[in-house]
């Protein structure tokens, strides 16, 4: 095994376990992730794919075999946008499918008993192919329209395995889950192939994972995530937008089960982001970087 591929196994095995013995509150967790985040920052997706679905029950060789070529394609794929997106890069697609594995495995320990790497693989092509714009397209919303992107983007690689229709189903519903404007609660009820719950549970997973940097592990990294995102928007910072999108997209903290652990650290951020006077954020105006406040 290559140095890279152990480390990061090495790294995987450890947070998994710590989960597992479940004496770390939100804060501390959300540090342990960040760290191990940071481990992961130079390995290619394809280590990071292998040592998180080492920790996922599965019997189904196709999906774990189509994860790996579809990895490798990233891997591989040097003319994607994913190398030059701000935000939408392939360190945000490493940032998914880790937060994808540590959602599970809380959720695990709450009873959840599915298997999940169908949410890993989701997880990770869930924006592949991203253009770095949004579902607007002169100034009309197009539901699902990088998700659709991130599934053709896939779909060879899934026939060529042959994975089975209602994995890529399933997969396909969760992907529609990262569409924070097009995903509606009735979703479910109207998705053409029939969604069990616990395929809407993963979908609610995929959704958390995809928002975990970004709300779930804290100020800081939170606003370290949303500089990137206004970077790749070409727009400044703004404390009023990010509030009234948490409060339109996390009214009451996250949907699953598993990413509820960490509500606490959503509070910590509305309570910073309310408190701290507008000039620590007017510091620098430029995209918003984030100045922290003198202790
Ligand atoms: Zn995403």
């Amino acid at each position: 095994m290559e140095k890279e591929q152990f480390d990061i196994k090495k790294s995987i095995d450890c947070l998994c376990i710590e989960i597992d013995a479940q004496q770390l509150n939100p804060r501390e967790l959300a540090q342990r992730v960040t760290e191990v985040h940071e481990s992961t920052v130079a390995a290619s997706i394809s280590a990071l794919y292998d040592a998180c679905a080492r920790h996922l029950k599965t019997d189904d060789p196709n999906l774990y075999q189509a994860g790996l070529l579809i990895a490798q394609k990233l891997d591989a794929d040097d003319k994607s946008l994913l190398h030059k997106n701000a935000f939408h890069n392939l360190e945000h697609l490493k940032i998914v499918i880790l937060s994808s594995l540590v959602i599970s495995k809380l959720a695990e320990k709450q009873g959840f008993n599915a298997t999940c790497l169908d949410l890993l693989v989701a997880a990770m092509i869930h924006d592949a192919d991203h253009d770095g714009a949004t579902n607007i397209v002169d100034g009309k919303c197009i539901p699902f329209r990088l998700e659709e992107k991130a599934m053709a983007y896939a779909m060879p690689i899934f026939e060529e395995t042959k994975v089975s229709q209602l994995t890529v189903g399933a997969i396909h519903y969760m992907l529609r889950w990262t569409d924070l404007a097009g995903r509606t609660a009735d979703m479910k009820r109207n998705y053409p192939a029939g969604v069990s719950d616990e395929v809407e549970e993963k979908a609610k997973m995929l959704g958390d994972a995809d928002l975990l940097f970004a709300l779930g592990l804290g100020p800081k990294k939170a606003m370290n995530e949303d500089r990137k995102l206004n970077s790749e928007l070409n727009r400044p910072f703004s404390r009023a937008r990010f509030l009234s999108f948490i409060n339109s997209i996390a009214p009451n903290g996250f949907f699953s089960k598993g990413a509820k652990f960490f509500d606490p650290n959503v509070k910590d951020l509305v309570i910073d982001l309310k408190s701290i006077p507008t000039k620590r954020y007017t510091a620098n105006k430029a995209f918003g970087l984030y100045r922290p406040a003198a202790p």
